[in-house]
């Protein structure tokens, strides 16, 4: 049975890089018909606070993350806190004390200090030298019995090749030379990381783990610690780092990390994920967007990527334009109540109106967030709009004031005399406009648009004119020309 784990410390709000290690874990456990184990790794205890394990918490359900055991869902391997398993660690802290697979060291910080300079000195690489490996453990013990402040060392091989077949990354192996004695403990009841998590791995039977190559300088010295005890190895695979756009490693002063600045910014939980899925691996058909439901069928850690992933935003907006989309066209009244906290306070309470200008195919693409919908929508539901003249000319285009005025007086009896029954009809009608004033498309047509729309942006003029309706197009076109003949 497939055993995956996420385990999270929670010194920060949930962030994306953790977002992507949980998907893919689920991922995989879900491929596998195996079970993903939410736990928390709180031994630092200044760092780890209660809101952000909330944050966590709430964020993988929000992405649909859902573990299948742990914390606040229970299990037979819990407590699913490393804090409330202190009992456990410290049982095999003292099996590997007294195996002497690990040893009482008491060099103080000035002690260790004088070792790193004078490393640094004699242009050796700096690491612990062993001075208390040979201590004799009697006299250690009785020390630290006597109150005597020491930490706890792990016995590292001299000669040793660590080799493991990681499953991004194939055959890895660092010499045990590259290590030293390491610390496991900072006391006998205050255990550090990689005794925990060696220790939870083995005890909650994970058989992979999977997560960020930050980690992998750990993997050896885990395994050590999983050997010392005489525990089964779990398999392993590490993930790409994810990078900002210059492929520094992604950090919080050029992105935002954490995923709720993602999701309260009108991202779609469905295109994060599918955007984190692809932060680091893809099919080989090259295919782009996914719902959860493809993901788990296609996903594969063989096809995950060893070079670093970039943090690419207008790719994420991309993505999520199309799911948004995708979710319009199957259910827009499920749509609408996801984007409903997007439009309040912005848009009337008018939902079916709402409703049918997303169905139009002339919005439904244009929405890379859900905040975008409100100002893309609110042009049709201003009364008055106002806007600095200037909007309705164009260098470009050669519209100045004539031309615009023409342009906008031709419309406005275009569309006075004119049926406002479809979008096409509309366009349709004021099409032979263009042989009659003898003025180019554009010249005509994005004028009309401006000053119906009144902003630089929105869908195109006959759009705007058939969900206006007539009474406010002929308005807002009389508008017009008073702004430029004012
Ligand atoms: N607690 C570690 C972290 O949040 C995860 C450690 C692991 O996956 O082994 O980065």
């Amino acid at each position: 049975m497939v055993r995956v784990r996420i385990p999270p410390s929670p010194t920060g709000l949930f962030h994306i890089g953790t977002a992507r290690t949980a998907l893919y874990n689920y991922l995989f456990a879900k491929k596998n018909n195996g079970v993903m184990v939410y736990r928390i790794e709180d031994t630092d205890k200044e760092r780890s606070k209660d809101e952000f394990e909330a944050d966590i918490s709430a964020g993988l359900n929000k992405l649909g993350l859902t573990p299948d055991e742990g914390l606040n869902i229970g299990g037979d391997f819990g407590p699913y806190k490393q804090s409330e398993r202190t009992d456990t660690y410290v049982k095999y802290l003292q099996k590997l004390l007294d195996e002497d697979k690990a040893y009482y060291c008491f060099c103080t910080k000035e002690e260790l200090e004088e070792m790193r300079e004078e490393q640094i000195k004699n242009k050796q690489p700096v690491r612990y030298d062993g001075r208390y490996a040979n201590a004799d453990p009697a006299e250690s013990k009785a020390r630290v019995e006597a109150g005597e402040k020491a930490v706890i060392r792990l016995r590292v091989p001299n000669d040793k090749e660590i080799t493991w077949n990681d499953h991004v990354r194939g055959e890895v192996t660092i010499h045990s030379k590259e290590l030293d004695d390491f610390v496991i403990a900072r006391s006998q009841d205050d255990p550090l990381y990689h005794l925990t998590v060696v220790a939870d791995d083995h005890d909650m039977e994970i058989t992979h783990v999977i997560r960020g190559e930050d980690h992998i300088s750990n993997t050896p010295k885990q395994m050590l610690l999983f050997e010392a005890l005489g525990w089964d190895i779990p398999e392993f695979a590490h993930l790409p780092l994810i990078l900002n756009e210059d492929k520094t490693k992604l950090s919080k002063r050029k992105n935002s990390t954490s995923v709720d600045d993602y999701l309260d910014g009108g991202i779609l939980p469905e295109g994060l994920i599918n955007f984190l899925a692809l932060l680091g691996w893809n099919t080989s058909d090259e295919q782009e967007i996914f719902t959860m439901e493809e993901l788990t069928d296609k996903f594969d850690l063989g096809h995950v990527h060893k070079a670093g992933a970039v943090f690419d935003l207008k790719r994420l907006d991309w993505i999520n334009s199309e799911h948004i989309k995708a979710q319009i066209e199957a259910d827009v009244d499920t749509f609408y109540d996801k984007a409903k906290p997007f439009l309040e306070g912005k848009l009337p309470d008018e939902p079916e109106k709402i409703k049918e200008l997303l169905k139009d195919p002339d919005f439904a693409g244009r929405f890379s967030k859900l905040t975008e919908i409100a100002e893309e929508l609110s042009v049709f539901f201003e009364e008055d709009i106002d806007y600095d003249k200037s909007l309705l000319l164009h260098e470009k285009f050669k519209v100045d004031e004539a031309i615009a005025q023409k342009a906008l007086e031709g419309a406005l009896a275009k569309f006075e005399s004119l049926e406002f029954s479809s979008s096409e009809a509309i366009k349709e009608a004021m099409k032979p406009l263009v042989e009659e004033l003898e003025l180019k498309p554009g010249q005509i047509f994005m004028t009309v648009r401006a000053a119906l729309s009144g902003k630089e942006k929105s869908p195109n003029f006959s759009t705007l004119a058939l969900y206006l309706g007539k009474e406010k197009t002929l308005e807002r076109i009389n508008f017009a020309i008073s702004k430029i003949v004012e």
